[in-house]
């Protein structure tokens, strides 16, 4: 006779990796002026949301979304300066499109390259689709060193490597010269990842219709269309067409397909308002530079990293006040003592800079 049957706890069930994880942490923000996560500070024109609430309340939710999204994919066309002869392929956020790309080419052995420190989701995603994750440290300003990338691409052979620029959470944006001889020496595919295209002044679409092993990732998320998820990458019809195979179907939902079709038809008030990001980042940035030990980084991007004494106490101080931005100082150490800001509405960043003076004089 069997012995009593040995039900399965996580421990004993799940793959090692899964459980050595943390999750994606994101924390609470009710009551704090919200300036962690680089949303678009800026809600829906009212008029516009009352346009929105009509054509989604029309919405026939009792049926499956357009299996291709061939609308909305036209209105990406139609806003953005997507190659002809380049695909789009959707997401639920691109960081659904991490996930798939990582799942493609998840052979035994297969291995995921990023620089460090970058979007923490590259490493994440890895571990959960059973890549190796390998990595090159960007030099002390952030910047690439490109001889360091190209040994490790010689040594790991990645069939998978992510660049994300501006870079997140550094702000800075990757030299394209450096991009383009990381994407000639890279035997796998080369994800440059253009999350915060918007706020900065480069582009890559370019490259992803001229070099075959190259894609080129976006988001909304940060122009405005946070809650919506939706993601897209851009490359050759070759890699895109096998990648869809793993696109779960319909996994752009109905209403975000309706609301981001119209949202992209006012693309240039979008734009706009990335336009005002930007130059309240300067103002943010130069506001920060007058506190007396601060060191701020550069920003492509709509935030702003900064070095400062006693940086996770600041944070907590931060917090305590009424604002919460995000500490990021234990997450590599070139990190060592930074914070990261998200550029809100002016009267959101006077908030947090007061907040951040009186914190800085009550911690001396
Ligand atoms: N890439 C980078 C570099 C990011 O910073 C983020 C969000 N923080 C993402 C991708 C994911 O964005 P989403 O899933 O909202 O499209």
């Amino acid at each position: 006779m069997s012995g009593p049957v040995q039900v399965a706890t996580p421990e004993s069930l799940l793959r090692p990796e899964v459980l050595a994880l943390s999750a994606y942490a994101v924390p609470d923000a009710s009551g704090l002026v919200k300036l962690d996560a680089m949303e678009n500070p800026y809600s829906l024109p009212s008029a516009l949301a009352a346009e929105l609430g009509a054509l989604l309340g029309a919405a026939a939710v009792n049926r499956y979304p357009e299996a291709d999204a061939r609308t909305l994919k036209a209105a990406i066309r139609r806003a953005l300066d997507v190659p002809a002869g380049c695909d789009i392929l959707l997401g639920n956020g691109s960081d659904e499109i991490i996930q798939l790309l990582a799942m493609a080419v998840a052979k035994p052995g297969a291995v995921l390259a990023s620089v460090e420190p970058t979007f923490v989701m590259f490493r994440m995603i890895a571990a959960f689709t059973g890549l190796r994750h390998a990595s090159c440290t960007l030099r002390a300003d952030f910047t690439l060193d490109v001889d360091a990338v190209l040994r490790m691409l010689e040594a790991e052979r990645p069939a998978l490597m992510f660049l994300a620029t501006p870079n997140n959470p550094t702000g800075n944006t990757f030299a394209r010269a450096d991009i383009e001889r990381i994407a000639a020496a890279t035997p796998g595919l080369l994800v440059v990842d253009e999350a915060y295209y918007a706020f900065g002044d480069d582009s890559h679409l370019e490259l992803a219709a001229r070099l075959p092993n190259v894609l080129v990732m976006r988001t909304f998320s940060k122009l405005g269309m946070a809650g919506l998820r939706l993601g897209f990458l851009v490359g050759s019809p070759a890699w895109l067409g096998q990648l869809d195979k793993l696109r779960l179907p319909y996994n752009v939902n109905m209403l975000t397909q309706l609301a981001a079709t119209r949202l992209l038809d006012s693309y240039p008030e979008l734009a706009a308002q990335a336009a005002t990001i930007r130059g309240d980042r300067s103002t943010l940035a130069e506001a920060l530079r007058a506190i007396p030990g601060a060191e701020v980084f550069p920003s492509d991007a709509n935030f702003v990293l900064f070095r400062i004494p006693k940086a996770a106490a600041l944070f907590d101080a931060l917090v305590a006040r009424g604002v919460l931005i995000k500490n990021v100082s234990r997450a590599h150490p070139l990190l060592a003592d930074c914070l990261r800001v998200t550029v809100g509405t002016p009267e959101e960043n006077r908030r947090f800079l007061a907040a951040l003076h009186d914190a800085v004089a009550v911690l001396g």
